[in-house]
């Protein structure tokens, strides 16, 4: 198919009612009497770093490129509006891996209430996916509003991800770990409750204790988990045993959960937990002075964890 007849059967398949979408030389957004804040975020999924071609469908991959970065809105408590996307497409790419991949972005379109404004397309050595999206939210939660004396909480599974990845990783695609890195939730509706109680919040990419440190830096305090409370179920324990890891540790250093971290004060986190009722919220710990720092207690003791987060570029190598 030639270019512009691609570009006009997307531009027919992907309408966009907020003004002009995809076919000129740039989408344009109507102007409309805004009282609330614009979010914007922007996630790159890059194979070879984030994903093997092989492990997830043309369908899966669409679907998950636009998961985390609406995650990223959820987690600023926004509503998501639209993206755009730009995509780099090695050969063995074009023709239908290419047709399946928007079949995914128009589930993930109806599925989240988003919509595509527009992009661009290139052909490339590697598959490249890179998604800007727009939301929209009345108090976009910050990083940095966390108060001492906030309670800290997760809402979603830790560690399941990362179980999953190892699956992957050896050739199992099937089971309830490989299902949980492959179709990432984000959690919309979870993040906009939230945003009127919680004092700080994120999301979970690169595991809770790095992922913490940052929002714990952000707003000038410590933080304090208390092992016993973090989300631990028999499955997740029962695989990691199997496969010589701590449970502990697979969850505190997780990767790509996708989860809501978050803080609240006391008040606020009583009544979160009426209207927050799924995924499971749990409190992990508390907010005390001090200057980005994490800390572990397990029994009443520090624990100090020795493996590592998640980190794209010392995994792969590629820079420091
Ligand atoms: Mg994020």
């Amino acid at each position: 198919m030639r270019e512009e007849a691609w570009v006009e059967s997307l531009r027919r398949r992907f309408p966009f009612s907020r003004g002009l979408g995809i076919g000129d030389d740039a989408a344009v957004l109507a102007p409309d009497s805004r009282r609330e804040s614009l979010v914007l975020t922007t996630d790159m999924l890059v194979e070879g770093v984030h994903f093997r071609k092989g492990d997830l469908t043309p369908a899966q991959l669409a679907l998950k490129s636009l998961a985390v970065n609406l995650s990223d809105l959820a987690a600023m408590g926004a509503r998501p509006l639209f993206y755009t996307l730009a995509l780099a497409l090695p050969a063995d790419y074009m023709g239908l891996c290419l047709e399946e991949f928007y079949d995914g972005l128009e589930q993930g379109n109806r599925r989240w209430g988003v919509e595509l404004a527009g992009g661009d397309l290139s052909a490339g050595s590697i598959l490249t996916i890179s998604i800007t999206a727009v939301g929209e939210a009345a108090r976009p939660v910050l990083r940095s509003g966390s108060r001492v004396g906030d309670l800290l909480a997760v809402c979603g599974r830790l560690g399941w991800s990362k179980l999953g990845l190892h699956d992957l990783l050896n050739g199992q695609r099937k089971g309830p770990f490989a299902e949980a890195h492959i179709s990432v939730e984000p959690l919309l509706a979870q993040g906009q409750t939230l945003g009127p109680l919680a004092s700080a919040m994120m999301d979970l990419s690169d595991g809770l204790l790095k992922d913490l440190g940052r929002l714990c830096s952000a707003s000038g305090l410590d933080a304090e988990i208390d092992a016993a409370a973090l989300p631990l179920d028999r499955v997740l324990s029962d695989r990691c045993r199997t496969l010589g890891w701590s449970p502990l540790e697979t969850v505190l250093v997780g990767g790509e959960d996708y989860a809501l971290l978050f803080t609240a004060g006391v008040q606020e986190m009583a009544k979160i937990k009426t209207l927050v009722l799924e995924p499971d919220i749990s409190v992990i710990g508390r907010m005390v002075p001090g200057g980005g720092q994490v800390r572990v207690f397990e029994n009443g003791r520090e624990r100090v964890v020795e493996v590592e987060c998640y980190d794209h570029f010392a995994v792969h190598g590629a820079g420091d």
